[in-house]
């Protein structure tokens, strides 16, 4: 291994204690998107006493941070460690972003310590609310990465993986306006709501038989009428469309809105749809990162597992349609246990948890080293990022 990446692999070892207190922290003091002021100040005072310069609330998002080295002026290529802290209503850590702020913060210290005054290209950004928030989007929106050239993390999963696909996803509200009356007095009156809703549901069923593998649409109905013997006036749905690519998403969201608006026809009630922004964009990989992603892994002995094809969603998507962006996976536990669960949240603080915080630490700062030290490497990086999605 290159003399550098060696030394990257001892300063994370050295720095184990620190980071392992970092995703204590978070884990201690779980907040909710938006919510993550003691996890923002938390992580402003460790990158403080590491030597940075940190802006609290940037871009008009409360909970937002941007840490630059405080010795050096800022300078291109610059290299943004993302940092998620938000944790999930009720289970705490269950998706493991208090690894995720630990690695990045560690990433970004070492280079720092590593390049010294020539570590103006090293960034580290707070983005908050990454579960349904969309933090990155509004930071993205802001110019916050308007000075940055490429967006680096991981996430803690079941599988080592260099990248994989995510989704693009549109969050809505679907309404149906009817008319009530007297269910069996006056019957002929009423204009019955839930009747559009179910029929609609329906046609949203007989169209999922027909997407794309990487098509989805899911929903709940949450109003469908207050009383068994009033005519319902109002129905209501929460449902969301996801894709592998944006121009799907909104294919298939086009088709659910005439689904909608067809029932609404056919009962006579009037519809409405309305879109819970951001839409989340699908991940535009970069096969160039990636291919560096997967040799350094190999570097550090860790076994690259095959996609199982799982699919979600994330705000890194849009801003990957911005910037080069990676979004490794490395595994913290198997495939028995889910994401978004206790038994996840508890595994970030395990040995294996520990082990697997330090290896991206130090895979982010590899990877950075061979982003910011090889022009020829950022012109391939730039090349693949051109081709359309
Ligand atoms: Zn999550
Ligand atoms: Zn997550």
């Amino acid at each position: 291994m290159d003399q550098i990446k060696e030394q990257i692999g001892r300063e994370v070892a050295s720095l184990a204690r620190d980071l392992f207190a970092i995703s204590d922290f978070l884990k201690a003091n779980p907040e909710t998107a938006y919510q993550e002021f003691k996890a923002c100040e938390h992580l402003s005072q460790v990158l403080d006493a590491k030597g940075f310069r940190v802006q609290k609330g940037v871009g008009n998002v409360a909970t937002s941070f941007l840490a630059r080295p405080s010795d050096c002026q800022p300078s291109r290529p610059t290299v943004a460690f993302l940092a998620e802290y938000d944790a999930l209503p009720k289970i705490g850590h269950g998706c493991g972003h208090n690894l995720i702020a630990a690695a990045s913060l560690g990433a970004a210290i070492v280079l720092k310590l590593i390049l010294g005054n020539e570590a103006g290209g090293v960034a580290v950004v707070g983005t908050p609310a990454e579960e349904g928030g969309g933090g990155k989007v509004r930071l993205t929106e802001a110019g916050i990465f308007d000075e940055m050239d490429v967006a680096m993390m991981f996430h803690p999963g079941q599988l080592n993986i260099p990248g994989k696909d995510m989704l693009g996803r549109i969050k809505f509200k679907m309404e149906f306006i009817g008319r009530s009356a007297h269910a069996s007095g006056s019957p002929d009156r009423g204009i019955n709501a839930l009747d559009a809703m179910v029929s609609a549901y329906s046609s949203i069923n007989a169209v999922r038989q027909h997407l794309r593998p990487d098509g989805r649409i899911h929903g709940i109905i949450t109003h469908g009428g207050d009383a068994p013997n009033i005519i319902p006036d109002y129905a209501a749905g929460l449902f969301y469309v996801r894709a592998g690519s944006r121009s799907y998403r909104d294919e298939i969201f086009e088709r659910v809105k005439k689904c909608v608006q067809g029932a609404a026809l056919a009962i006579g009630a009037e519809s409405k749809i309305e879109i819970d922004l951001p839409k989340l964009d699908s991940m535009k990989r970069n096969a160039v990162l990636e291919a560096a992603i997967r040799a350094n892994m190999e570097a550090l002995g860790i076994s690259i597992d095959a996609d199982d094809g799982r699919r979600g969603s994330s705000d890194i998507g849009n801003l990957s349609h911005y910037l080069p962006a990676m979004h490794p996976v490395l595994a913290i536990v198997g495939s028995e246990v889910a994401g978004h669960s206790v038994e996840f949240c508890e595994a970030t603080t395990t040995d294996r948890g520990r082990e697997t915080l330090l290896n991206a630490a130090k895979l982010l700062a590899m990877t950075a080293y061979d982003y910011l030290s090889s022009a020829d490497f950022r012109k391939q990086v730039a090349e693949d990022f051109k081709r359309s999605d």
